[in-house]
């Protein structure tokens, strides 16, 4: 077979192990800069928003996106009932591949790249948009994104103290526990949505209900805070009360994809709304005044997922991580894929000892 027809495979534990081997902080700062690199070449992209199936329990949507060169999509799921399955909410895989021949060479998990590119947008944005010299941040809903969110605000703003909020105390504590050794960064347990919010510049909602939630009422939203909402991004999943969004200057990432799933979901198809890609190059600012109250309402766009796989691509191929795997069928002559199929030798045996049927 030839050389070249191989894809990169990394699986759950080959992306946990290539990002602790970068570590989860320079991991975030590259993923950050991969990320503004891309936004900053925004018009080069061909962009649809995301197509996304419903239940009544949660939603799987295919993301793709493609620079002409390289085409990209990612499968995510949103599932907030899963931790009583053992699952978690949000699970994903993507694949990147070249334009020129349609060959797949990457494919991967994206569960963790889910987390981590999430966070690192979401830094991006604030950079753009909170106050300089925000340093306390409330972060309300403690699931598997809000260690990535902590660490991304630590390392991309100086984010120093973090008050984390959920209605499971025990997720609180997973959060303290596993960011304890975390330099610089205090997490603190608290018992209420305003006590987290109490000094708190930068306000993250990350919780997981597929409900029209009100996480943060108009009242307790005083001036200048910079909210960073991240768990409204279905319709019908929404964390804010819209009085918020009238009298706040907002960012989305892709506004006809964010006007179905976002927070704006709640307001007419003509509310005012910047996207990140104008923040990012100044062609808006990012903030008004100080008193002002700014939100990036993120619901996560296939570009973000397409410097992810850019990101786990290159960091795989520098450090040889991955498996090569036969995922697509290339014959020696592209023609003859019958040839191919009965030729004596193909697949070596593997393909039928590998094969197990997986209990139903
Ligand atoms: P998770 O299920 O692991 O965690 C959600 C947490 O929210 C849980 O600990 C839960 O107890 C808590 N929670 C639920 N309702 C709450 C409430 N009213 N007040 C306080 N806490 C509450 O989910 P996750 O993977 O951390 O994802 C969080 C949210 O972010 C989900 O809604 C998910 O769909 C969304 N998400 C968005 C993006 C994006 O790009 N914007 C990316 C990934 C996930």
């Amino acid at each position: 077979m030839k050389e070249t027809a191989m894809t990169r495979f990394l699986d759950a534990g080959a992306v946990a192990a290539l990002v602790r081997d970068v570590g989860v902080d320079t991991a975030l700062r590259q993923l950050a800069d991969h990320i503004r690199q891309d936004f900053l070449r925004w018009h080069r992209f061909e962009k649809s928003a995301r197509l996304a199936s419903h239940s009544p329990v949660g939603v799987i949507e295919l993301m793709p996106v493609t620079d002409g060169a390289q085409y990209a999509f990612k499968y995510v799921n949103g599932h907030p009932a899963n931790a009583a399955v053992g699952l978690p909410t949000v699970m994903a895989f993507g694949a990147l591949a070249e334009v020129s021949t349609g060959f797949p060479l990457l494919l991967a998990d994206m569960t963790l790249a889910t987390a981590l590119r999430t966070a690192a947008t979401s830094a991006l944005a604030a950079r753009a948009m909170a106050r300089p010299g925000s340093r306390t941040m409330a972060l309300i809903g403690n699931g598997a994104q809000a260690e990535f969110q902590a660490l991304a605000f630590h390392a991309l703003l100086g984010v120093r103290e973090v008050r984390a909020y959920d209605i499971d105390a025990q997720a609180t504590a997973r959060l303290r526990r596993n960011l304890s050794g975390a330099a610089g960064l205090d997490v603190l347990a608290v018992k209420s949505v305003e006590e987290a919010l109490s000094g708190a510049q930068i306000v993250t909602t990350a919780t997981a209900d597929k409900t029209r939630a009100v996480i943060l009422a108009d009242g307790q939203v005083g001036p200048g805070v910079h909210i960073n909402a991240v768990g409204g991004d279905c319709p019908g999943k929404t964390e804010l009360d819209p009085a918020i969004l009238r009298r706040a200057r907002v960012a989305v990432e892709y506004a006809p994809q964010s006007r179905i799933e976002g927070e704006v979901q709640q307001m007419p198809d003509d509310f005012p709304v910047s996207e990140l890609w104008q923040v990012l190059s100044g062609e808006v600012p990012g903030r008004g005044s100080d008193d002002e109250v700014t939100v990036f309402d993120s619901v996560g766009f296939a570009l973000e997922d397409y410097s992810a796989l850019r990101w786990l691509h290159a960091s795989a191929c520098a450090r040889h991580l991955g498996r090569f795997i036969e995922l697509v069928a290339t014959p020696e002559d592209g023609r003859d894929l019958y040839g191919w199929l009965m030729a004596p030798g193909n697949g070596d045996g593997r393909a039928v000892a590998g094969w197990q049927r997986v209990a139903a």
